[in-house]
């Protein structure tokens, strides 16, 4: 992201941002509007020569203004929800670009999807499979599908982003593949497309990318000895991003080692990035509310908390913490921890920072990606607005939440009915 000192001051492009903070306050996400166009024209340029199609998994960032500009730039949508459908179809995408992932998907969720015409189900399992096959066949079409497989590769990540262990609840077992296959191909209402695995998230190996997608190869192979023609292998996303001290491969590394094996199996790819697209593009701003300093430990309280970004409490993530004005090289160690009453809502621990101050505002880096699509209401909180920067402009691509949006949906019972309960 282009964020940088300029005269002591952190400027996002050509906007200082604490101008944005004194316009509509603390805490919010903030997005780099360039950054987001370079990560995706940097894949769209990487793998120009085989034309893949990219579908930006939305689970990482769904704002309809971001996806909008994803959809604008040509990406199509990797959804896992009908919500996540209704968001592509909001913003534009086309049907035929948009992929439906995920294990626990529901009977209206699958007919929503195929009275829309989307391009492709990736089938978690076999109860899946005869389900859409049921579906399909009342609506009367013939439905595009890959089916997932699970081609036991550790990812060498955090074990709640690894998706592609033997163990793990994705998928169905590579080795039972070509039997399903099989059975699917018998199904009147079905279109075998392609094959699909997605190992896990922040992946920071080549090799292991590489090895799925072999996998995917073999296995292409394998049905096609069998009269299965495949004509996409989808290889998922899973590409880290550095937070802290992890080499990250460049996306042309990855795409010169992909090209030519791709080329050989004859086949079209698809990429189903999230991190990578948007995970460098975000920040939270935040105030210090309060230092405080007790015998073990110096605190400094904001006024974000785990609610709004929870990967430091589910993965022990680390993100990087800079104030918004430079603050020299007077450094302590603290605790960077929000105001949830939990002992988990921390934004950072033992973290050398300068001196800081109530008053102080900071920026959480690389919060794009799993950041605000992550966040709850817990507590009562209201989930934080989202701001958008290109050149020297911001815009407001999602409000802070009121007190009443906190309360839309519930009903208050009457005394009468609550007493006679
Ligand atoms: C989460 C997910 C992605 C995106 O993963 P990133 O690590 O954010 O790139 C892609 N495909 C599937 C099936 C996923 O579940």
């Amino acid at each position: 992201m282009s964020i940088e000192y300029n005269k002591g001051k952190l400027f996002c492009g050509r906007l200082n941002i604490e101008t944005i903070t004194r316009d509509i306050g603390t805490p919010l996400y903030l997005y780099d509007y360039q950054q987001i166009v370079d990560n995706l024209q940097s894949y769209i340029n990487a793998f120009k020569e085989i034309d893949p199609l990219i579908c930006c998994a939305y689970k990482a960032n769904s704002n309809l203004s971001i996806c909008k500009l994803l959809t604008l730039l040509g990406c199509g949508a990797d959804v896992v929800s009908g919500g996540e459908i209704f968001r592509a179809l909001k913003v534009g995408v086309l049907p035929e670009q948009i992929i439906f992932n995920g294990n626990a998907k529901t009977k209206e969720e699958l007919e929503y999807a195929i009275s829309n015409d989307i391009f492709m189900i990736n089938v978690d399992c076999k109860d899946e499979l005869y389900l859409i096959n049921q579906i399909a066949h009342n609506f009367n079409k013939k439905i595009r599908i890959s089916i997932r497989v699970n081609p036991h590769i550790n990812p060498i990540t955090h074990p709640y982003i690894a998706t592609g262990l033997a163990k793990s609840k994705f998928g169905m077992d590579i080795n039972a593949a070509l039997d399903i296959y099989k059975e699917a191909s018998m199904l009147e209402n079905i279109i075998i497309l392609g094959v699909h695995a997605h190992i896990g998230s922040q992946i920071t190996s080549v090799g292991l990318l590489t090895e799925n997608l072999k996998k995917l190869v073999n296995l292409t192979n394998d049905l096609a000895e069998n009269d299965i023609k495949i004509k996409y292998i989808n290889v998922g996303g899973g590409l880290g991003i550095k937070y802290h001290k992890e080499e990250i491969p460049q996306v042309e590394e990855i795409a010169k080692t992909f090209i030519p094996i791709i080329k050989k199996a004859g086949v079209k790819l698809i990429l189903e990035p999230g991190r990578s697209i948007i995970g460098n593009a975000g920040i939270i701003v935040t105030k210090v509310l309060h230092t405080k300093e007790t015998s073990k430990k110096k605190f400094i309280v904001v006024d974000a908390a785990m609610n709004d970004l929870v990967r430091p409490a589910i993965y022990g993530s680390y993100h990087r913490v800079i104030p918004l004005s430079y603050k020299g090289e007077d450094i302590e160690e603290v605790d960077i921890v929000g105001g949830i009453c939990e002992s988990g809502d921390f934004i950072a621990k033992k973290r050398n920072m300068p001196r800081l101050f109530k008053g102080d505002y900071l920026a959480v880096l690389d919060t794009g990606a799993y950041g605000f699509s992550m966040s709850s209401n817990y507590n009562s909180r209201r989930r934080l607005p989202e701001i958008l920067v290109k050149d020297e402009e911001y815009y407001i691509i999602r409000h802070r939440e009121n007190y009443e949006d906190l309360i839309a949906k519930e009903e208050i019972l009457d005394d009468e009915v609550l007493q006679s309960l």
